[in-house]
């Protein structure tokens, strides 16, 4: 097969961002004989610590990421708050399949649901505001429940308010969203269930589909996912056919995260899209052929893709900081018990620190044996 495109193996994949993201990059990328090099400030950042070499500086750097892209043969991301213009700029010295389009898509809420609707899909209905006189036609409009986000810059439920009623306006948080003067109103959709579909596809455009993850949160963080997603059988056949839809009209390149909302009478809405490996995704690792982040360095360096085949039936949880010290209380007692620990050196309340992935027969006696540690309940 003609792969014009084809980055070999030993040649060097350069990773914007050392978090969890680029670490279980970067471990993937060893594995295949590929060589990783990171840009993170943290020292000894979680990618760091597995990548071959580590440049410390600010994403922001614009020396660091040229010296970044003249050390690598093809540049990638774990975020999507990527500098664009920085990566232009070096764009005539390393290869960057996923381009830029997709990042300035997906990094601003009003963009990306233009382009779900464009692509032929459902989405919350959404408003553009930028001050408090906005924000009252625009609930006038949507009517509540709904919900106040900054275009720009959230995530795990930074930069978001719901609003219930007219006295929800007035609030602290909603004056310190309205101050960023680029937002969006979305109504409140009364989702049955949440779920997600990691997709990838290369310059060839072969594409892979993963299964369908069915996901909780806690304070607008990511808690548990439920592989495969408990709904019916056409459901979940739509919704790896929206994600290869959107995957085929933004033309991607890597992996793409596809966030939904599953309602009662089977419509699917976009939630969001994550141009990168997904935490929802992480199950992959050890209950697929191939994980999430094998097909995204796959994908980048136009390898050939696998068909995706779910080995076992699988719960992730993540570990945030207030559930590290339990985790290591009883994880001498879990030998079935996948637990990946980030490495990460300061321990906070809600940061994720690592999670734990368990194969299993029986989904929902898996999930008692999880509340049943009570690590989760604070
Ligand atoms: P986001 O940062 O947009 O992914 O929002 C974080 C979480 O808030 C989502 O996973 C949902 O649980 C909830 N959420 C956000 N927007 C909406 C919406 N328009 N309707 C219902 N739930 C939402």
């Amino acid at each position: 097969m003609n792969r014009t495109d084809f980055i070999q193996q030993g040649k060097t994949i350069g990773i914007i961002g050392g978090g969890q993201l680029g670490q279980m990059m970067a471990i993937s990328a060893k594995y295949a004989g590929m060589k990783v090099i990171t840009l993170d400030p943290t020292p000894n950042c979680p990618c760091g610590q597995v990548a071959d070499r580590q440049i410390v500086a600010e994403y922001s750097d614009i020396f660091a990421i040229n010296e970044l892209a003249e050390r690598s043969d093809v540049l990638t991301y774990e975020f999507e708050n990527v500098d664009l213009n920085a990566l232009k700029d070096v764009s005539d010295k390393v290869a960057i399949p996923q381009g830029t389009s997709l990042l300035y898509i997906t990094k601003h809420r009003i963009r990306e649901k233009n382009f779900l609707r464009s692509a032929g899909c459902q989405t919350a209905p959404y408003v553009a505001v930028k001050n408090m006189s906005d924000l009252r036609k625009a609930v006038k409009q949507i009517g509540y429940n709904c919900v106040l986000k900054t275009c720009e810059g959230g995530y795990d439920g930074h930069g978001q308010e719901v609003l219930h009623s007219d006295a929800d306006l007035n609030s602290d948080h909603v004056k310190e969203i309205l101050a960023t003067g680029d937002c969006i109103l979305e109504g409140w959709v009364p989702f049955k269930l949440e779920a997600s579909v990691m997709v990838a596809r290369n310059a060839n455009g072969e594409i892979s589909v993963f299964p369908v993850s069915e996901n909780y949160n806690k304070d607008e963080i990511l808690h548990l996912s439920i592989v495969p997603a408990r709904i019916p059988h056409d459901i979940y056949i739509k919704a790896q056919k929206i994600a290869v839809q959107i995957a085929e009209a933004i033309d991607l390149r890597g992996i793409l995260g596809v966030e939904m909302f599953i309602l009662d009478n089977g419509d699917i809405y976009i939630n969001e899209l994550a141009p990168r490996p997904h935490n929802s995704g992480h199950y992959s690792i050890e209950a697929c052929n191939f994980s999430q982040f094998d097909l995204h360095d796959r994908a980048i360096c136009n390898w050939p893709l696998p068909k995706i085949k779910l080995l076992s039936k699988v719960v992730m949880v993540n570990v945030l900081g207030q559930h590290v010290a339990g985790i290591h209380q009883i994880i001498s007692d879990k030998p079935n018990w996948h637990f990946h620990d980030y490495g990460k050196a300061e321990v906070r309340h809600n940061r994720k620190m690592g999670h734990v992935t368990i194969l299993t027969n029986d989904i929902e006696k898996t999930i008692v044996e999880i509340t049943a540690t009570r690590i989760w309940d604070k």
